[in-house]
Protein backbone atom coordinates (compact mmCIF):
# COMPACT_ATOMS: atom_id res chain seq x y z
CA UNK A 1 0.00 0.00 0.00
CA UNK A 2 1.07 3.32 -0.98
CA UNK A 3 -0.22 6.09 0.24
CA UNK A 4 -0.81 10.04 -0.49
CA UNK A 5 2.57 10.57 0.66
CA UNK A 6 4.64 9.10 -1.97
CA UNK A 7 2.84 11.13 -4.68
CA UNK A 8 5.49 13.99 -5.87
CA UNK A 9 4.82 16.64 -3.03
CA UNK A 10 6.57 20.39 -3.00
CA UNK A 11 9.31 19.15 -1.60
CA UNK A 12 9.77 16.93 -4.72
CA UNK A 13 10.33 20.53 -6.50
CA UNK A 14 13.78 21.05 -7.30
CA UNK A 15 14.79 17.41 -7.18
CA UNK A 16 16.06 15.76 -10.48
CA UNK A 17 13.02 15.28 -12.59
CA UNK A 18 13.48 11.79 -13.31
CA UNK A 19 13.39 10.50 -9.23
CA UNK A 20 10.09 12.56 -9.65
CA UNK A 21 8.31 10.33 -12.15
CA UNK A 22 9.39 7.22 -10.98
CA UNK A 23 7.90 7.82 -7.64
CA UNK A 24 4.93 9.18 -9.84
CA UNK A 25 5.57 5.83 -11.20
CA UNK A 26 4.87 3.74 -7.92
CA UNK A 27 2.04 6.06 -6.71
CA UNK A 28 -0.07 5.62 -10.13
CA UNK A 29 0.63 1.83 -9.46
CA UNK A 30 -0.98 1.95 -6.55
CA UNK A 31 -3.98 4.01 -7.15
CA UNK A 32 -5.49 1.02 -8.62
CA UNK A 33 -6.49 -0.28 -5.54
CA UNK A 34 -6.09 2.29 -3.71
CA UNK A 35 -7.76 5.84 -4.14
CA UNK A 36 -7.20 8.59 -1.40
CA UNK A 37 -6.27 11.80 -3.50
CA UNK A 38 -8.41 13.86 -4.59
CA UNK A 39 -10.22 12.67 -7.69
CA UNK A 40 -8.10 14.69 -10.14
CA UNK A 41 -5.22 13.24 -8.96
CA UNK A 42 -6.26 9.59 -9.56
CA UNK A 43 -5.64 7.26 -12.22
CA UNK A 44 -8.78 7.90 -14.05
CA UNK A 45 -8.61 11.43 -14.42
CA UNK A 46 -5.63 11.08 -16.91
CA UNK A 47 -7.57 8.54 -19.00
CA UNK A 48 -10.52 8.25 -21.00
CA UNK A 49 -14.13 6.93 -19.21
CA UNK A 50 -14.66 3.62 -20.49
CA UNK A 51 -16.54 3.99 -23.94
CA UNK A 52 -17.27 0.46 -25.35
CA UNK A 53 -16.20 -2.58 -23.08
CA UNK A 54 -17.17 -2.89 -19.71
CA UNK A 55 -14.34 -2.22 -17.18
CA UNK A 56 -13.01 -5.42 -15.75
CA UNK A 57 -12.36 -3.86 -12.15
CA UNK A 58 -14.37 -1.02 -10.20
CA UNK A 59 -13.73 2.30 -9.84
CA UNK A 60 -14.48 4.43 -6.27
CA UNK A 61 -17.68 6.05 -5.93
CA UNK A 62 -16.58 9.64 -6.12
CA UNK A 63 -14.38 9.43 -9.13
CA UNK A 64 -17.87 7.64 -11.04
CA UNK A 65 -19.68 10.62 -9.32
CA UNK A 66 -17.05 13.21 -10.91
CA UNK A 67 -16.21 11.84 -13.82
CA UNK A 68 -20.06 11.25 -15.20
CA UNK A 69 -20.82 14.83 -13.52
CA UNK A 70 -18.03 16.28 -15.50
CA UNK A 71 -18.83 14.69 -18.96
CA UNK A 72 -22.65 15.95 -18.67
CA UNK A 73 -21.31 19.73 -17.71
CA UNK A 74 -21.08 19.61 -21.62
CA UNK A 75 -24.97 18.99 -22.39
CA UNK A 76 -26.62 22.63 -22.36
CA UNK A 77 -27.97 24.29 -19.81
CA UNK A 78 -32.03 23.53 -18.99
CA UNK A 79 -33.16 26.41 -18.06
CA UNK A 80 -31.62 28.10 -21.44
CA UNK A 81 -33.29 25.61 -23.50
CA UNK A 82 -35.95 27.24 -25.34
CA UNK A 83 -36.30 24.24 -27.22
CA UNK A 84 -38.58 22.00 -25.10
CA UNK A 85 -41.99 21.90 -23.56
CA UNK A 86 -40.50 19.63 -20.61
CA UNK A 87 -40.75 20.46 -16.87
CA UNK A 88 -37.11 21.98 -15.62
CA UNK A 89 -38.28 23.41 -12.22
CA UNK A 90 -39.79 22.40 -9.39
CA UNK A 91 -40.01 22.97 -5.65
CA UNK A 92 -37.59 21.26 -3.48
CA UNK A 93 -40.37 19.76 -1.07
CA UNK A 94 -41.52 17.69 -4.88
CA UNK A 95 -37.80 17.01 -5.21
CA UNK A 96 -37.46 15.55 -1.70
CA UNK A 97 -40.36 13.44 -2.11
CA UNK A 98 -39.19 12.27 -5.71
CA UNK A 99 -36.15 10.91 -4.35
CA UNK A 100 -37.49 9.54 -1.73
CA UNK A 101 -39.95 6.99 -3.75
CA UNK A 102 -36.74 6.32 -6.52
CA UNK A 103 -36.71 2.87 -5.37
CA UNK A 104 -40.39 2.32 -5.42
CA UNK A 105 -41.78 0.22 -8.74
CA UNK A 106 -44.96 1.69 -9.20
CA UNK A 107 -46.40 -1.52 -10.66
CA UNK A 108 -46.33 -3.30 -7.24
CA UNK A 109 -49.72 -2.35 -6.36
CA UNK A 110 -49.84 -4.69 -3.98
CA UNK A 111 -46.97 -3.26 -2.47
CA UNK A 112 -47.28 0.25 -2.66
CA UNK A 113 -51.12 0.58 -2.84
CA UNK A 114 -50.69 4.08 -2.31
CA UNK A 115 -48.75 5.03 -5.00
CA UNK A 116 -51.39 3.64 -7.13
CA UNK A 117 -54.40 5.16 -5.49
CA UNK A 118 -52.09 9.01 -6.20
CA UNK A 119 -52.44 7.71 -9.63
CA UNK A 120 -56.63 7.30 -9.68
CA UNK A 121 -56.63 10.74 -7.82
CA UNK A 122 -54.55 12.29 -10.52
CA UNK A 123 -57.01 10.64 -12.95
CA UNK A 124 -59.83 11.67 -11.59
CA UNK A 125 -58.81 15.36 -10.75
CA UNK A 126 -57.63 15.18 -14.55
CA UNK A 127 -60.59 13.71 -16.25
CA UNK A 128 -63.10 16.70 -14.32
CA UNK A 129 -60.43 19.23 -15.23
CA UNK A 130 -61.50 18.20 -18.82
CA UNK A 131 -65.25 18.07 -18.35
CA UNK A 132 -65.62 14.48 -18.18
CA UNK A 133 -69.02 13.38 -17.73
CA UNK A 134 -69.48 11.93 -14.29
CA UNK A 135 -72.63 9.82 -14.32
CA UNK A 136 -72.25 7.03 -11.95
CA UNK A 137 -70.35 3.69 -13.53
CA UNK A 138 -69.98 6.08 -16.14
CA UNK A 139 -66.56 7.68 -14.38
CA UNK A 140 -63.64 8.33 -16.65
CA UNK A 141 -60.85 5.95 -16.93
CA UNK A 142 -57.46 6.34 -17.67
CA UNK A 143 -54.00 5.66 -16.54
CA UNK A 144 -50.62 7.15 -15.86
CA UNK A 145 -47.85 7.04 -18.77
CA UNK A 146 -44.41 7.57 -19.39
CA UNK A 147 -45.34 10.42 -21.62
CA UNK A 148 -47.66 11.55 -24.10
CA UNK A 149 -46.27 9.08 -26.40
CA UNK A 150 -47.41 6.07 -24.77
CA UNK A 151 -50.80 7.46 -23.45
CA UNK A 152 -51.15 7.88 -27.31
CA UNK A 153 -49.93 4.64 -28.43
CA UNK A 154 -52.63 3.31 -25.91
CA UNK A 155 -55.66 5.94 -27.27
CA UNK A 156 -55.03 4.56 -31.24
CA UNK A 157 -54.92 1.10 -30.00
CA UNK A 158 -58.04 1.47 -27.85
CA UNK A 159 -60.11 3.14 -30.95
CA UNK A 160 -58.31 0.67 -33.52
CA UNK A 161 -59.98 -2.62 -30.99
CA UNK A 162 -63.12 -0.35 -30.71
CA UNK A 163 -63.37 0.11 -34.82
CA UNK A 164 -62.92 -3.24 -35.46
CA UNK A 165 -65.20 -4.56 -32.73
CA UNK A 166 -68.25 -2.45 -34.52
CA UNK A 167 -66.72 -3.68 -38.06
CA UNK A 168 -66.71 -7.59 -36.58
CA UNK A 169 -70.03 -6.99 -35.19
CA UNK A 170 -71.47 -5.46 -38.72
CA UNK A 171 -69.61 -9.19 -40.45
CA UNK A 172 -67.35 -5.99 -42.30
CA UNK A 173 -63.97 -6.28 -43.03
CA UNK A 174 -61.32 -4.55 -40.64
CA UNK A 175 -57.76 -5.04 -42.44
CA UNK A 176 -57.51 -1.08 -43.80
CA UNK A 177 -58.59 0.29 -40.66
CA UNK A 178 -57.15 4.30 -41.30
CA UNK A 179 -56.58 7.40 -38.99
CA UNK A 180 -57.24 11.16 -39.75
CA UNK A 181 -54.72 13.78 -38.52
CA UNK A 182 -52.78 16.98 -39.21
CA UNK A 183 -49.28 17.36 -40.78
CA UNK A 184 -47.94 18.90 -38.10
CA UNK A 185 -48.63 15.65 -35.80
CA UNK A 186 -45.45 15.47 -33.65
CA UNK A 187 -43.53 12.08 -34.42
CA UNK A 188 -45.42 9.86 -31.66
CA UNK A 189 -48.43 9.86 -33.86
CA UNK A 190 -46.49 8.28 -36.93
CA UNK A 191 -44.84 5.70 -35.04
CA UNK A 192 -48.27 4.86 -33.57
CA UNK A 193 -49.81 4.90 -36.86
CA UNK A 194 -47.15 2.48 -37.90
CA UNK A 195 -46.33 0.10 -34.73
CA UNK A 196 -49.91 -0.81 -34.87
CA UNK A 197 -50.94 -0.78 -38.38
CA UNK A 198 -53.00 1.60 -39.01
CA UNK A 199 -53.13 4.15 -42.19
CA UNK A 200 -52.23 7.58 -41.84
CA UNK A 201 -54.56 10.14 -43.68
CA UNK A 202 -52.86 13.64 -43.55
CA UNK A 203 -54.69 16.67 -43.40
CA UNK A 204 -52.03 18.78 -44.68
CA UNK A 205 -51.15 22.39 -43.74
CA UNK A 206 -50.29 25.19 -46.12
CA UNK A 207 -48.43 28.44 -46.53
CA UNK A 208 -51.14 30.36 -44.49
CA UNK A 209 -52.78 27.70 -42.57
CA UNK A 210 -50.64 25.46 -39.74
CA UNK A 211 -53.58 23.49 -38.29
CA UNK A 212 -56.12 21.37 -39.72
CA UNK A 213 -58.93 22.48 -41.60
CA UNK A 214 -62.55 21.08 -40.25
CA UNK A 215 -64.14 20.81 -43.36
CA UNK A 216 -61.39 18.80 -45.03
CA UNK A 217 -60.72 16.84 -42.35
CA UNK A 218 -63.95 15.40 -42.01
CA UNK A 219 -64.20 15.00 -45.68
CA UNK A 220 -61.24 11.97 -45.49
CA UNK A 221 -63.16 10.17 -42.59
CA UNK A 222 -64.52 7.05 -44.53
CA UNK A 223 -65.90 3.57 -42.77
CA UNK A 224 -62.37 2.34 -42.35
CA UNK A 225 -61.46 5.78 -39.89
CA UNK A 226 -60.87 4.70 -36.76
CA UNK A 227 -60.67 8.16 -34.98
CA UNK A 228 -59.69 11.67 -35.99
CA UNK A 229 -56.79 13.59 -34.22
CA UNK A 230 -56.92 16.99 -33.49
CA UNK A 231 -54.48 18.59 -31.57
CA UNK A 232 -54.61 20.88 -28.35
CA UNK A 233 -51.35 23.24 -29.10
CA UNK A 234 -49.47 22.07 -32.30
CA UNK A 235 -46.06 21.64 -31.34
CA UNK A 236 -44.75 24.58 -34.70
CA UNK A 237 -47.11 27.15 -33.75
CA UNK A 238 -48.70 26.38 -30.41
CA UNK A 239 -52.07 27.21 -32.24
CA UNK A 240 -55.01 25.17 -30.69
CA UNK A 241 -56.89 22.86 -33.06
CA UNK A 242 -61.03 23.63 -33.42
CA UNK A 243 -62.30 20.70 -32.22
CA UNK A 244 -65.68 22.29 -31.58
CA UNK A 245 -65.76 22.82 -35.98
CA UNK A 246 -64.73 19.14 -36.68
CA UNK A 247 -67.07 18.21 -33.71
CA UNK A 248 -70.23 19.97 -34.86
CA UNK A 249 -69.69 19.07 -38.53
CA UNK A 250 -69.30 15.13 -37.52
CA UNK A 251 -73.04 15.67 -35.87
CA UNK A 252 -74.26 17.67 -38.55
CA UNK A 253 -73.24 14.93 -41.41
CA UNK A 254 -74.07 12.31 -39.32
CA UNK A 255 -71.03 10.47 -39.40
CA UNK A 256 -70.15 7.89 -37.35
CA UNK A 257 -66.21 8.25 -35.93
CA UNK A 258 -64.79 9.44 -32.47
CA UNK A 259 -62.61 12.49 -31.89
CA UNK A 260 -58.99 11.96 -29.80
CA UNK A 261 -57.61 14.97 -28.56
CA UNK A 262 -53.51 15.65 -28.48
CA UNK A 263 -53.71 18.03 -25.41
CA UNK A 264 -49.68 17.03 -24.50
CA UNK A 265 -49.09 20.35 -24.65
CA UNK A 266 -52.26 22.49 -24.38
CA UNK A 267 -54.00 20.66 -21.47
CA UNK A 268 -52.52 22.21 -18.53
CA UNK A 269 -53.19 25.44 -20.58
CA UNK A 270 -56.41 25.74 -22.05
CA UNK A 271 -58.54 25.25 -18.86
CA UNK A 272 -56.52 27.62 -16.69
CA UNK A 273 -56.12 30.53 -19.80
CA UNK A 274 -59.32 30.10 -21.85
CA UNK A 275 -61.73 28.32 -19.88
CA UNK A 276 -64.64 28.86 -22.01
CA UNK A 277 -62.96 26.93 -24.91
CA UNK A 278 -64.60 23.80 -25.50
CA UNK A 279 -62.16 21.17 -26.62
CA UNK A 280 -62.50 18.45 -24.11
CA UNK A 281 -65.16 16.10 -23.04
CA UNK A 282 -67.63 18.61 -23.57
CA UNK A 283 -68.00 18.05 -26.88
CA UNK A 284 -69.52 14.85 -27.34
CA UNK A 285 -67.54 13.23 -29.69
CA UNK A 286 -64.38 13.33 -28.09
CA UNK A 287 -63.60 10.15 -26.71
CA UNK A 288 -60.46 10.10 -25.07
CA UNK A 289 -57.47 13.05 -24.10
CA UNK A 290 -53.56 12.47 -23.56
CA UNK A 291 -51.84 14.98 -21.70
CA UNK A 292 -47.80 15.45 -21.17
CA UNK A 293 -47.64 15.74 -16.68
CA UNK A 294 -43.69 16.62 -17.86
CA UNK A 295 -44.43 19.67 -20.18
CA UNK A 296 -47.05 22.36 -18.49
CA UNK A 297 -48.34 19.80 -16.15
CA UNK A 298 -45.22 20.95 -14.31
CA UNK A 299 -43.77 17.05 -13.48
CA UNK A 300 -39.19 16.72 -14.39
CA UNK A 301 -39.68 14.08 -17.40
CA UNK A 302 -41.30 10.51 -17.36
CA UNK A 303 -45.32 11.47 -16.94
CA UNK A 304 -48.09 11.28 -19.19
CA UNK A 305 -51.53 11.09 -18.98
CA UNK A 306 -54.63 9.31 -21.05
CA UNK A 307 -58.39 9.30 -19.84
CA UNK A 308 -61.50 7.87 -21.57
CA UNK A 309 -64.34 9.63 -21.37
CA UNK A 310 -66.28 6.74 -20.36
CA UNK A 311 -65.70 2.80 -19.79
CA UNK A 312 -67.12 1.66 -22.93
CA UNK A 313 -64.29 3.39 -24.91
CA UNK A 314 -61.57 1.77 -23.70
CA UNK A 315 -62.56 -2.03 -24.68
CA UNK A 316 -62.04 -4.57 -21.78
CA UNK A 317 -59.45 -6.64 -24.28
CA UNK A 318 -57.26 -4.36 -24.01
CA UNK A 319 -57.35 -4.49 -19.73
CA UNK A 320 -55.58 -6.18 -17.39
CA UNK A 321 -56.74 -6.60 -14.09
CA UNK A 322 -54.39 -7.18 -11.39
CA UNK A 323 -55.74 -7.87 -7.78
CA UNK A 324 -54.29 -6.22 -4.84
CA UNK A 325 -55.75 -6.38 -1.10
CA UNK A 326 -58.59 -7.59 -2.23
CA UNK A 327 -59.33 -5.13 -4.45
CA UNK A 328 -59.12 -4.97 -8.60
CA UNK A 329 -56.41 -2.33 -10.22
CA UNK A 330 -56.65 -2.30 -13.70
CA UNK A 331 -53.57 -1.97 -16.23
CA UNK A 332 -53.32 -0.77 -19.58
CA UNK A 333 -49.95 0.03 -20.50
CA UNK A 334 -47.18 -0.93 -23.08
CA UNK A 335 -44.62 -1.22 -20.13
CA UNK A 336 -44.37 -2.81 -16.79
CA UNK A 337 -42.23 -1.55 -13.72
CA UNK A 338 -41.31 2.01 -13.77
CA UNK A 339 -40.82 4.17 -11.03
CA UNK A 340 -43.21 5.58 -9.02
CA UNK A 341 -41.77 9.25 -8.10
CA UNK A 342 -43.18 10.65 -11.52
CA UNK A 343 -46.62 10.30 -10.82
CA UNK A 344 -46.24 11.59 -6.91
CA UNK A 345 -44.80 14.34 -8.00
CA UNK A 346 -47.89 15.03 -10.13
CA UNK A 347 -49.78 14.20 -7.26
CA UNK A 348 -47.87 17.07 -5.37
CA UNK A 349 -48.30 19.92 -7.88
CA UNK A 350 -52.02 19.24 -8.28
CA UNK A 351 -52.82 19.69 -4.62
CA UNK A 352 -49.83 22.31 -3.72
CA UNK A 353 -50.73 24.34 -6.78
CA UNK A 354 -54.40 23.83 -6.80
CA UNK A 355 -56.25 25.62 -9.98
CA UNK A 356 -55.31 28.99 -8.58
CA UNK A 357 -52.18 28.47 -8.44
CA UNK A 358 -51.93 26.87 -12.48
CA UNK A 359 -54.11 29.65 -13.06
CA UNK A 360 -51.38 32.19 -11.57
CA UNK A 361 -48.61 30.25 -13.46
CA UNK A 362 -50.51 29.86 -16.63
CA UNK A 363 -51.28 33.33 -17.03
CA UNK A 364 -47.92 34.63 -16.08
CA UNK A 365 -46.68 32.76 -18.78
CA UNK A 366 -49.01 33.54 -21.33
CA UNK A 367 -48.25 37.30 -20.70
CA UNK A 368 -44.45 36.88 -20.71
CA UNK A 369 -45.02 35.23 -24.21
CA UNK A 370 -47.10 38.27 -25.49
CA UNK A 371 -44.60 40.81 -24.58
CA UNK A 372 -42.26 38.27 -26.31
CA UNK A 373 -44.29 38.39 -29.25
CA UNK A 374 -44.59 41.95 -29.31
CA UNK A 375 -40.93 42.95 -28.75
CA UNK A 376 -40.15 40.74 -31.31
CA UNK A 377 -42.46 42.25 -34.10
CA UNK A 378 -41.06 45.41 -32.79
CA UNK A 379 -37.78 44.07 -34.01
CA UNK A 380 -39.33 43.30 -37.11
CA UNK A 381 -40.01 39.39 -36.99
CA UNK A 382 -43.25 38.25 -38.17
CA UNK A 383 -44.82 36.35 -35.74
CA UNK A 384 -46.67 33.26 -36.87
CA UNK A 385 -48.36 32.18 -33.23
CA UNK A 386 -51.01 32.97 -31.19
CA UNK A 387 -51.67 35.65 -28.39
CA UNK A 388 -54.07 36.24 -25.60
CA UNK A 389 -54.20 33.00 -24.75
CA UNK A 390 -55.16 31.88 -27.94
CA UNK A 391 -52.66 29.26 -28.17
CA UNK A 392 -49.49 28.06 -25.96
CA UNK A 393 -47.81 29.73 -23.99
CA UNK A 394 -44.43 30.08 -26.92
CA UNK A 395 -43.66 32.40 -29.61
CA UNK A 396 -42.96 31.33 -33.36
CA UNK A 397 -41.07 33.90 -35.11
CA UNK A 398 -39.63 34.05 -38.89
CA UNK A 399 -37.24 37.06 -40.80
CA UNK A 400 -39.80 39.26 -42.70
CA UNK A 401 -38.98 37.85 -46.03
CA UNK A 402 -39.60 41.41 -46.88
CA UNK A 403 -36.35 42.82 -45.08
CA UNK A 404 -34.29 41.00 -47.86
CA UNK A 405 -32.34 40.04 -45.23
CA UNK A 406 -28.84 38.21 -46.32
CA UNK A 407 -28.64 34.93 -43.56
CA UNK A 408 -31.73 32.74 -42.18
CA UNK A 409 -33.51 31.82 -39.16
CA UNK A 410 -31.38 28.62 -38.57
CA UNK A 411 -28.23 31.40 -38.82
CA UNK A 412 -30.00 33.44 -35.81
CA UNK A 413 -29.88 30.13 -33.95
CA UNK A 414 -26.61 29.32 -34.63
CA UNK A 415 -25.54 32.50 -33.36
CA UNK A 416 -27.96 32.26 -30.34
CA UNK A 417 -26.47 29.27 -29.13
CA UNK A 418 -23.40 30.52 -28.68
CA UNK A 419 -24.17 32.62 -26.25
CA UNK A 420 -26.07 29.43 -24.91
CA UNK A 421 -29.49 29.85 -25.69
CA UNK A 422 -31.52 26.80 -27.40
CA UNK A 423 -33.57 28.32 -30.07
CA UNK A 424 -33.96 25.87 -32.36
CA UNK A 425 -35.09 26.77 -35.72
CA UNK A 426 -37.07 24.63 -37.97
CA UNK A 427 -38.69 24.29 -41.43
CA UNK A 428 -42.50 24.18 -40.97
CA UNK A 429 -44.76 20.98 -41.80
CA UNK A 430 -44.76 19.79 -45.25
CA UNK A 431 -46.94 21.82 -48.48
CA UNK A 432 -46.00 24.86 -47.03
CA UNK A 433 -43.48 25.56 -48.96
CA UNK A 434 -40.25 24.94 -46.55
CA UNK A 435 -41.42 27.98 -44.43
CA UNK A 436 -38.47 28.68 -41.77
CA UNK A 437 -39.12 29.63 -38.51
CA UNK A 438 -37.74 30.05 -34.57
CA UNK A 439 -39.45 28.78 -31.43
CA UNK A 440 -39.29 29.90 -28.03
CA UNK A 441 -41.21 27.90 -25.26
CA UNK A 442 -41.89 29.98 -22.68
CA UNK A 443 -41.76 27.36 -19.68
CA UNK A 444 -42.35 28.28 -15.74
CA UNK A 445 -38.80 29.28 -15.28
CA UNK A 446 -38.48 31.91 -17.85
CA UNK A 447 -38.95 34.67 -15.83
CA UNK A 448 -39.99 38.30 -17.64
CA UNK A 449 -36.04 39.47 -16.65
CA UNK A 450 -34.37 36.19 -18.38
CA UNK A 451 -36.68 37.45 -21.53
CA UNK A 452 -35.55 40.63 -21.55
CA UNK A 453 -32.06 38.87 -21.51
CA UNK A 454 -33.29 36.49 -24.52
CA UNK A 455 -34.58 40.09 -26.65
CA UNK A 456 -31.10 41.64 -25.80
CA UNK A 457 -29.30 38.72 -26.90
CA UNK A 458 -31.46 38.32 -30.08
CA UNK A 459 -30.55 41.99 -31.12
CA UNK A 460 -27.12 41.60 -30.79
CA UNK A 461 -27.06 38.87 -33.21
CA UNK A 462 -28.86 40.45 -35.26
CA UNK A 463 -26.60 42.87 -35.33
CA UNK A 464 -23.52 40.46 -35.46
CA UNK A 465 -25.14 38.58 -38.93
CA UNK A 466 -26.24 42.35 -40.39
CA UNK A 467 -22.24 42.61 -40.46
CA UNK A 468 -21.15 39.65 -41.51
CA UNK A 469 -21.38 38.98 -45.37
CA UNK A 470 -23.50 36.22 -46.85
CA UNK A 471 -19.97 34.02 -47.36
CA UNK A 472 -18.97 34.43 -43.75
CA UNK A 473 -21.99 33.37 -42.37
CA UNK A 474 -22.27 30.54 -44.75
CA UNK A 475 -18.75 29.36 -43.67
CA UNK A 476 -19.43 29.73 -40.28
CA UNK A 477 -22.81 27.87 -40.36
CA UNK A 478 -20.66 24.92 -42.22
CA UNK A 479 -18.29 24.86 -40.12
CA UNK A 480 -20.79 24.89 -36.97
CA UNK A 481 -22.40 22.12 -38.37
CA UNK A 482 -19.23 19.86 -39.51
CA UNK A 483 -17.90 20.25 -35.85
CA UNK A 484 -20.88 20.20 -33.67
CA UNK A 485 -18.70 17.54 -31.22
CA UNK A 486 -20.97 17.31 -28.07
CA UNK A 487 -24.58 18.80 -29.73
CA UNK A 488 -24.31 17.09 -32.88
CA UNK A 489 -27.03 14.74 -32.68
CA UNK A 490 -25.72 12.28 -35.77
CA UNK A 491 -23.49 10.97 -33.67
CA UNK A 492 -26.41 9.27 -31.72
CA UNK A 493 -27.07 7.56 -34.58
CA UNK A 494 -26.10 4.67 -35.66
CA UNK A 495 -24.80 4.50 -39.64
CA UNK A 496 -27.44 1.95 -40.62
CA UNK A 497 -30.20 4.20 -40.12
CA UNK A 498 -28.71 7.51 -40.86
CA UNK A 499 -30.43 8.23 -44.05
CA UNK A 500 -34.00 7.01 -42.43
CA UNK A 501 -36.23 9.60 -44.11
CA UNK A 502 -40.18 8.23 -43.55
CA UNK A 503 -40.95 10.62 -40.74
CA UNK A 504 -43.41 13.37 -42.27
CA UNK A 505 -40.65 15.89 -40.09
CA UNK A 506 -37.74 14.14 -41.61
CA UNK A 507 -38.57 14.93 -45.44
CA UNK A 508 -39.05 18.75 -44.77
CA UNK A 509 -35.40 19.07 -43.86
CA UNK A 510 -34.15 20.10 -40.47
CA UNK A 511 -36.73 20.01 -37.34
CA UNK A 512 -33.71 20.49 -35.08
CA UNK A 513 -34.06 20.36 -30.80
CA UNK A 514 -37.80 21.33 -31.65
CA UNK A 515 -39.90 18.80 -28.52
C1 LIG B 1 -44.74 16.66 -26.80
C2 LIG B 1 -45.86 16.24 -27.64
C3 LIG B 1 -46.13 14.87 -27.82
C4 LIG B 1 -45.24 13.80 -27.25
O1 LIG B 1 -45.30 13.85 -25.87
P1 LIG B 1 -44.22 13.18 -24.89
O2 LIG B 1 -44.82 13.49 -23.57
O3 LIG B 1 -42.94 13.87 -25.14
O4 LIG B 1 -44.19 11.73 -25.18
C5 LIG B 1 -47.24 14.53 -28.55
N1 LIG B 1 -48.03 15.47 -29.11
C6 LIG B 1 -47.80 16.79 -28.96
C7 LIG B 1 -48.73 17.77 -29.57
C8 LIG B 1 -46.70 17.22 -28.21
O5 LIG B 1 -46.47 18.52 -28.07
Amino acid sequence: MVHLASIPTNKDIGKPLVEGMEKLKVAEQSDQDQFTTSVYGSRFASEDLPKHEMPETEMPKEVAYRMIKDDLSLDGNPMLNLASFVTTYMEKEVEDLMTESFSKNFIDYEEYPQSADIQNRCVSMIGRLFNAPLDGDMAPVGTSTVGSSEAIMLAVLAMKKKWKNARQAAGKPTDRPNIVMSSAVQVCWEKAARYFEVEEKYVYCTENRYVIDPEETVSLVDENTIGICVILGTTYTGQYEDAKAVNDLLIKKNIDTVIHIDAASGGFVAPFVVPELEWDFRLEKVVSINVSGHKYGLVYPGVGWVVWRAPEYLPKELVFNINYLGADQSSFTLNFSKGASQVIGQYYQLIRLGKHGYRAIMGNLTRTADYLAESLEQLGFVLMSEKNGKGLPLVAFRIDPKSNKHYDEFAIAHQLRQRSWVVPAYTMAPHTNDLKMLRVVVREDFSKSRCDQLLDDIKLCQGVLDKMDKDEIKKHNDFIRLNQSHSGRRQNVHPHYRNEKHSLQGKTGKTHAAC
